[in-house]
């Protein structure tokens, strides 16, 4: 049984990721992202037996049936990543509507990865979803929101409910990025990391945050060493940073509190 509901929530997954491709290609283009599948060189109509999620790409043996171009393996990839990432949400143990919170942040963040890696474009539009998911996940996770909705319209509520701490956290986390966007005119960062940064405050509260945007320096250093060393990027070329402060939000969201806890173990804070 339970791996029948592995497969239908990987199956959903995989979906989802065949949408958040058109996402990933077309909000940076300012496209329609409703409307029929061209293919990507002969602007031919795409079937609907060739948008099967994942299956499409190795039937067609990674090339495009009209003009037999090669098909960016980027497709199967995210479809694959998106129905695994389901499948691991849901059986974190989490209460189901907190389950789809975490499955819709997730979408954001995989469309920012790949987005800003090759356009070097985070959409307003996929800041704004990854926040609102993101706010409400927050808001359900919190035990003292959960006091029904005439509670709500009581005083004390929001001072209970809409913490400023969560407020200030994406106001410090922030920060540094706005800082490096600010100085170096945004030849280092743009607006979309900066924003991207503030929401990764808000979702994971500033110690978290902050261990986040460490984690995003170092592997985002680690990796333009290594691509200098391979001498496929020159000093002054740029490397997106969206995708490391995806990876450390990835890292603190699942193994935060892991993370957090050695620390203490280790220096005592
Ligand atoms: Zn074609």
């Amino acid at each position: 049984m339970e791996i029948f509901i592995k497969l239908i929530i990987f199956i959903l997954g995989a979906s989802i990721g065949s949408f958040l491709n058109v996402l990933i290609d077309r909000l940076p283009k300012d496209e329609s992202i409703t409307g029929r599948s061209h293919c990507d060189f002969c602007k031919e109509k795409i079937t609907w037996y060739d948008l099967i999620p994942i299956l499409s790409y190795f039937f067609l043996k990674g090339k495009s049936r009209c003009c037999h171009k090669k098909l960016s393996f980027q497709y199967p990839l995210v479809e694959i990543l998106t129905g695994v990432a389901f499948v691991f949400v849901f059986f974190q143990g989490q209460n189901l509507l907190g389950s789809v919170l975490i499955m819709g942040i997730l979408s954001c963040l995989i469309v920012v990865f790949f987005s800003d890696l090759k356009y070097h474009l985070i959409s307003d539009w996929v800041l704004l979803a990854f926040f609102a998911f993101s706010a409400l996940y927050k808001f359900v996770s919190n035990p003292l929101c959960h006091s029904g909705l005439s509670r709500i319209l009581s005083s004390g509520f929001w001072s209970r409910c809409v913490p400023q701490n969560d407020v200030i956290a994406a106001l410090i986390v922030g920060l540094p990025i706005f800082l490096i966007y600010y100085i170096s005119h945004e030849r280092a960062m743009g607006l979309g990391d900066v924003y991207l940064s503030a929401i990764m405050g808000l979702l994971l509260g500033w110690k978290a945050g902050f261990l986040a945007l460490y984690i995003a320096f170092i592997t985002g250093a680690v990796f333009g060493i290594v691509l200098l060393i391979l001498h496929k990027k020159k000093i002054k070329s740029k490397i997106p940073f969206g995708p490391f402060l995806v990876t450390g939000t990835l890292t603190m969201l699942f193994y935060g509190d892991k993370i957090l806890e050695i620390i203490k173990r280790m220096y005592g804070f």
